[in-house]
């Protein structure tokens, strides 16, 4: 079947599409309904069907192969390279399990990982999906704060955590950063486990609430701990993700559904298979390294790689030289890292042998025509453009290889994959927008399968944060689009005040909240200013509670930064600060980020009809010509 085929039956027969799709996971029960949606725009997919992430992941490739590789740990920071067969991997979950399970935590218990993007953290999270606990990974890279935050929403049972993490030959302890989180944390979990690497000596152990991870497994080297069944809409893990407030949002996916997504995917997007390699160069922290470093190879007994380390390090060529050595045929990475790449050589790539190699699949952020054609010249391979979200946990739109390569356009992530049924619509008519127009990217509800089945702990914001915008109850992307004659859809950025930071989605409340507890500070304005590497960086107008002389205004905008980089950590640290008198702000005083955005990258600061100070914007546009108070 070519991929119209497909897709027109995923939308017309959806159950019997999915139930088809199901056959390719193992259930322990079969499922009794394909689709229950008798409570819209919640839907629950194969009902009753038990199921495990981590027995279709690992125990079920055992017979088959067992002594094939499964996960290949690649680290050009410490130098180790770890590789696991599926026997191996079975091995190290069912130890991990049995040391979760010695710290009390089973079924429905939530457990936050923070590990750098190593090995540990793979296996962590199959142990807990083996324990039918939910885990809720944080990025590694993410600070104090937005540790704490995660741990109050999710409130869990258990922490686990490394020593350090390293980036760029620089060590980065991570342990006084998790002690400073359950100091801010109104819900700390009772123990934390510490995967030690050695790489911090001083690495700070409270004694009867931290538990080593080495001592703690040597009791349970050869444990096998039983699979937990899960019926197939409970929640398989939580991940957090930016929205439109200071508050993150707990995105819950549940276990039937995902897994049966994810398998889809990799045939059919991935092209992927049993025996194959796929090298995804995403962190564990973002929903591209659950899918596609962790889930999706390991559900379809493929290998995966996870690398730590810079794509820079020891040379341009490292990504390639993995490709090469381990005869990748997949690879997925994001067009910042490809940018970062464009600096340096072709021949860096060139020079491997990546015969193997097939695709290059780039994600996360609107892919510049720039960046897809240097990379595509660099590969003599296909570079295939795929949308998605953290919500949707798969992608919503991409060309299918693994059915039938359609011809690739430049600056559109394609067609819509199956069973997502799109429409670009008018934000404020919501009615379909014609050819070329830009509209709102809208998924029509019932969501697939793999998609979030709502916000952890909290409904009421999956309904309004998601399908609250219009008078039908639409999935709302939050991202403008517009669509050709050929349906191939074009992506223009987010409508909200999300912004994509080198591929990381942070929201401008959180970093402005940040900004604001500077004691200097008296308001923040944060936007997303386009940057040739990084795509956007977090650009900072903010008011002082005292104006000062210049060397004051420096001081101010440098602590405002530290502060930013100290709570949410490197990601979010802004790369301007300037300082004003005003910020602009309509009469009924909502900050007007987006003239403020349109100023700052040279266009036209847009509808102003609403402005309650003109003064204001005056100050906005001579900080401008000024120069930032800090950064270049
Ligand atoms: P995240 O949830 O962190 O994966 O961020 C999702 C957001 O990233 C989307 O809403 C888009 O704004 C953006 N995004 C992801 N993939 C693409 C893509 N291929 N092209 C354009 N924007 C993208």
């Amino acid at each position: 079947m070519g991929y119209e085929a497909i897709y027109r039956h995923s939308i017309e027969q959806p159950e019997a599409f999915w139930a088809e799709q199901a056959r390719a996971i193992h259930w322990r029960t079969p499922p009794k309904q394909i689709l229950d949606y008798s409570r819209p725009p919640f839907r629950r997919w194969f009902v009753g069907g038990e199921t495990n992430l981590c027995h279709n992941a690992v125990d079920r490739h055992l017979a088959a192969r067992g002594d094939q590789l499964a996960i290949i740990g690649v680290s050009t920071e410490t130098g180790q390279t770890r590789e696991l067969t599926y026997r191996d991997l079975y091995r190290e979950v069912n130890t991990f399990a049995a040391v979760l399970q010695s710290l009390d935590v089973g079924k429905g218990d939530r457990v936050v990982i923070y590990l750098p993007h190593t090995v540990e953290a793979a296996v962590a999270m199959l142990a807990c999906a083996r324990i039918g606990a939910i885990h809720s990974v944080v990025f590694g890279g993410f600070a104090s704060h937005n540790l704490a935050l995660r741990i109050d929403d999710a409130q869990p049972k258990l922490l686990i955590c490394a020593d350090a993490g390293s980036r760029g030959g620089k060590v980065i302890p991570y342990k006084p950063l998790v002690d400073e989180a359950l100091e801010l944390s109104s819900a700390p979990p009772p123990h934390v486990l510490v995967i030690n690497r050695g790489l911090d000596p001083q690495s700070p152990m409270t004694p009867g609430r931290d538990v080593d991870y080495a001592t703690a497994s040597t009791a349970h080297a050869n444990a096998d701990v039983p699979v937990q069944w899960l019926e197939s809409n409970e929640p398989g893990y939580i991940l957090y993700t930016s929205g439109t407030t200071g508050k993150p949002k707990g995105v819950q996916r549940d276990v039937g559904g995902y897994a049966v997504a994810l398998m889809l995917s990799m045939k059919m997007i991935y092209d992927v298979g049993p025996g194959q390699v796929m090298f995804s160069t995403s962190d564990v922290g973002w929903v591209v390294g659950h899918s596609y470093n962790v889930y999706g190879p390991l559900l379809a007994g493929a290998t995966t790689i996870l690398y730590e380390g810079l794509p820079t390090v020891p040379d341009p060529g490292v990504w390639w030289d993995i490709c090469a050595r381990y005869g990748v045929r997949t690879m997925f990475s994001s067009p910042t890292a490809v940018r970062a790449l464009k600096k340096f050589d072709a021949d860096y790539i060139r020079r491997h042998d990546l015969s193997a190699l097939q695709y290059l699949f780039l994600a996360g952020e609107p892919l510049d025509e720039p960046t897809a054609q240097w990379i595509q010249d660099a590969l003599g391979k296909p570079v295939i453009d795929n949308y998605w979200q953290t919500e949707t946990g798969w992608p919503v739109l991409s060309l299918m290889p693994g059915v039938e390569m359609k011809p690739t356009k430049l600056g559109s992530p394609g067609l819509p994959t199956p069973g997502y049924r799109l429409r670009v619509i008018d934000e404020t008519t919501g009615e379909d927008a014609a050819a070329h127009e830009k509209g709102v990217l809208v998924i029509e509800p019932p969501l697939p399968p793999g998609c979030l089945s709502t916000i952890w702990g909290n409904d009421e914001r999956f309904l309004a944060g998601y399908f609250g915008h219009f008078k039908q109850p639409l999935y709302s992307s939050l991202d403008w689009a517009i669509r050709d004659e050929d349906g191939y859809t074009f992506i223009l950025g987010r409508s909200d005040d999300v912004i994509n930071v080198a591929g990381h989605r942070l929201g401008t409340r959180e970093i402005e909240e940040s900004v604001s507890s500077y004691g200097a500070v008296a308001e923040a304005a944060v936007i997303g200013v386009s940057d040739e590497l990084k795509g956007q960086v977090p650009v900072v107008f903010a008011t002082l509670r005292q104006t000062g002389d210049d060397a004051a205004r420096a001081e101010a905008a440098k602590g405002m930064r530290q502060t930013v980089e100290h709570n949410l950590g490197a990601v979010a640290r802004p790369a301007r600060v300037y300082i004003v008198n005003a910020l602009p702000k309509t009469r009924s005083g909502k900050l007007l980020r987006r003239s403020l955005q349109a100023l700052a990258q040279g266009a036209d600061p847009g509808d102003l009809s609403t402005l309650d100070d003109p003064g204001a914007l005056e100050e906005v546009k001579q900080a401008l010509a000024r120069g930032p108070d800090v950064g270049g």
